[in-house]
């Protein structure tokens, strides 16, 4: 495993990061922590949870697994980052207490003002008390560092660092949307802040469209998980790359991926940015963020059924629609326009004209 600095905190953090998000069994505690003791023992330090994710569940698992790990008697530091998204003091410290008594730690290395999606968010979150909390919890010693999570293009986020506020950042960033973040990661360079990447593989779109990202394979014997997860061990402004991870074979996979990885020359890394000649920042990363319709359309089905607009794929829009997802393009009739998936979409993807686009090419086939 390769370990870099997070910013100036003095923690070596690994290349890649544990995220739980994406647990395959988990109500299954016992056996899914035995994944997470599996990454640890191959070298991964960085265990990213929070409130809700994977049912809810994901913190106890971490919370299991955090107990085993710490009988192990490693030297391996272990480092642990949690988040809230209340807007209130009040709220983001019962978030904070019930995420310590889950994870059964006394601190939290890396703790998350969650989920800055729209610019102001932040002074929302002053004015609700939230920040005033995370600040007392950091003096009373319940929090190391504190960090944002941020969906925010690039020139926000570094709106945001510039409060100085911050000692870290988890961001969205991946081959296929690192041009809409270079803002943001260049602003918390700057600043020597940590920096963090999730969505690492564009939500499965990198790995399964390899005629579209095909150019990120510059080494000879890359798979396209190599090449995406290359791609973002070559930015040594980042810390640690967030993995998904559902299983010990994702474990497995992704570290022989960090063993294999060679630093490109300037002429590998002149043919990734000649490669990137799209604009990928306009795909669906099937994050699902967008549920928040009124009319319970599922907008994440029909968005990340467009992203088939953009890449080359033998499939149709129908039969995606229908065979993948379960859904028929005049379910979006019911659509009101109110707006609300738009202001949500982490992508901030223009939604209601990807819809038109579907319903045009369903036409058209
Ligand atoms: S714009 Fe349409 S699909 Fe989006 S939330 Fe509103 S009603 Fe639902
Ligand atoms: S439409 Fe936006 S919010 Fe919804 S799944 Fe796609 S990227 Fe995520």
């Amino acid at each position: 495993m390769r370990y870099s600095q997070y910013g100036t905190t003095g923690k070596q953090v690994s290349a890649i990061g544990f995220g739980g998000m994406r647990f395959a069994r988990p109500a299954a505690i016992d056996e899914m922590a035995e994944v997470v003791l599996h990454a640890y023992d191959r070298g991964i330090n960085y265990f990213d949870t929070a409130p809700g994710y994977c049912d809810d569940h994901s913190e106890q698992i971490m919370g299991a697994a955090l107990r085993q790990m710490r009988k192990r008697g490693s030297d391996l530091p272990i480092y642990t980052s949690s988040k809230s998204n209340k807007p209130t003091g009040d709220g983001l410290r019962r978030d904070l207490e019930r995420t310590l008594r889950r994870l059964d730690v006394d601190s939290i290395d890396f703790y998350h003002c969650w989920y800055l999606l729209h610019p102001g968010e932040l002074d929302a979150r002053i004015a609700g008390g939230a920040i005033d909390a995370m600040i007392r919890a950091k003096e009373e010693g319940l929090i190391d560092h504190m960090t944002f999570s941020t969906h925010l293009p690039g020139d926000e986020i570094r709106k945001v660092i510039e409060r100085d506020i911050f000692e870290g950042v988890l961001l969205g960033y991946s081959a296929a949307n690192y041009r809409y973040r270079e803002a943001g990661i260049a602003a918390a360079s700057a600043r020597s802040m940590g920096v963090v990447v999730m969505n690492s593989l564009g939500g499965g779109t990198i790995v399964e469209n390899e005629e579209t990202f095909g150019y990120l394979k510059v080494h000879e014997g890359q798979s396209m998980l190599d090449a995406a997860l290359h791609f973002l061990l070559q930015e040594e402004r980042i810390a640690v790359r967030l993995v998904g991870f559902r299983d010990m074979t994702d474990v497995d996979t992704a570290i022989d991926s960090v063993e294999s990885f060679r630093p490109y020359s300037d002429e590998e890394l002149a043919s990734l940015i000649s490669g990137a000649d799209r604009t990928f920042d306009a795909l669906c990363t099937g994050c699902m963020y967008c549920r928040v319709c009124p009319v319970d359309i599922a907008v994440w089905k029909f968005v990340e059924t467009a992203n088939l607009l953009y890449l080359s794929s033998g499939e149709t829009v129908k039969d995606r629609l229908r065979y993948h997802w379960g859904v028929t393009i005049d379910q979006l009739d019911a659509c009101i326009s109110c707006g609300a998936c738009e202001r949500a979409c982490t992508q901030q993807l223009p939604i209601l004209e990807r819809f038109e686009a579907l319903k045009a090419a369903v036409r058209a086939e």
